[in-house]
């Protein structure tokens, strides 16, 4: 028998393993944090949804997340008309734009999106200005995406640090644009040491930016298997996946009614 009851419903007990996952993830981030001498409450955790049902959006609103990734156009605007969510809600949803992202599909986020993570060249810039324009919001904060492999390996996204600052002046200039910080994505490795270059790579470039456009203080790093060095290197919005929702399966369907559990919920396993 299941420690929750056995009348507890499917629905509870994915609530109560992502509640469980949430708390360790939250736990990590302050106890990697303490770690750095750093205050808890200056990190972000942004609950990347990718490949989960619109359901579990709902269940960590319910938790009180607020951040939520897509790194994908279409999967991002098929969840926001899907998840359920309070209209009473005191703090709105924030939706972040993580992955590689079209030109043409920049209308798609552009009504939706509080931040866009991946801006990664000149063309993109335009287009998400002219979209932004076009659905009369405000301003979308961007982050420029810079490279963090040692060598250039083709079909990674993001720019190299050197290419950075020209994308960042192009969004300050661009009127429904705000240039918010950088992101990046730490190469696959086993070496602890090459993942802290990685990240070190990333706050370098961090810091250029900020020098020209000051308010420009984000840092948009760590993931689920990194996010304990990402901190240790500033990063003030950690992006997670796997340690609150499980692990991805191939081909995932992702807006089936109650689909998509993970086998286990998974252990927050990024402190060694
Ligand atoms: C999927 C994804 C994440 C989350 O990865 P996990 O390993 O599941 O935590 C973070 N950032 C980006 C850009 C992603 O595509």
């Amino acid at each position: 028998m299941s420690v929750l009851g056995a009348s507890q419903s499917a629905d509870d007990v994915r609530t109560a393993a992502i509640a469980a996952n949430l708390d360790d993830a939250r736990a990590a981030i302050a106890a990697a944090a303490r770690d750095a001498g750093r205050d808890p409450a200056e990190i972000t955790l942004v609950a990347v949804t990718k490949t989960w049902p619109a359901q579990d959006v709902t269940r960590l609103f319910g938790l009180g997340v607020r951040d939520f990734g897509e790194n994908k156009a279409q999967e991002l605007t098929q969840k926001v008309n899907d998840c359920n969510l309070p209209a009473d809600a005191a703090t709105p949803i924030r939706w972040h734009f993580v992955g590689q992202l079209q030109r043409n599909k920049a209308k798609l986020v552009a009504p939706h999106v509080a931040m866009v993570h991946s801006v990664d060249r000149a063309k993109l810039i335009t287009a998400l200005d002219t979209a932004m324009a076009a659905v009369d919001r405000e301003s979308l904060r961007c982050l420029i995406q810079i490279n963090l492999d040692e060598q250039r390996v083709p079909g990674r996204a993001g720019v190299l640090p050197a290419e950075a600052a020209a994308l960042a002046d192009q969004v300050a200039a661009a009127d429904h644009l705000e240039i918010a910080g950088v992101m990046g994505v730490a190469p696959h490795t086993d070496s602890l040491d090459d993942t802290k270059r990685a990240f070190d790579r990333l706050w370098r470039a961090s810091q250029q930016i900020a020098d020209q456009h000051p308010a420009a203080t984000v840092i948009s790093a760590g993931m689920s298997g990194d996010f304990a060095p990402a901190i240790a290197a500033g990063a003030t919005h950690v992006r997670l996946g796997a340690v609150l929702l499980g692990e991805r399966r191939i081909g995932e369907v992702t807006s089936e009614p109650g689909g998509g559990f993970p086998p286990r919920p998974v252990q927050c396993k990024s402190r060694e």
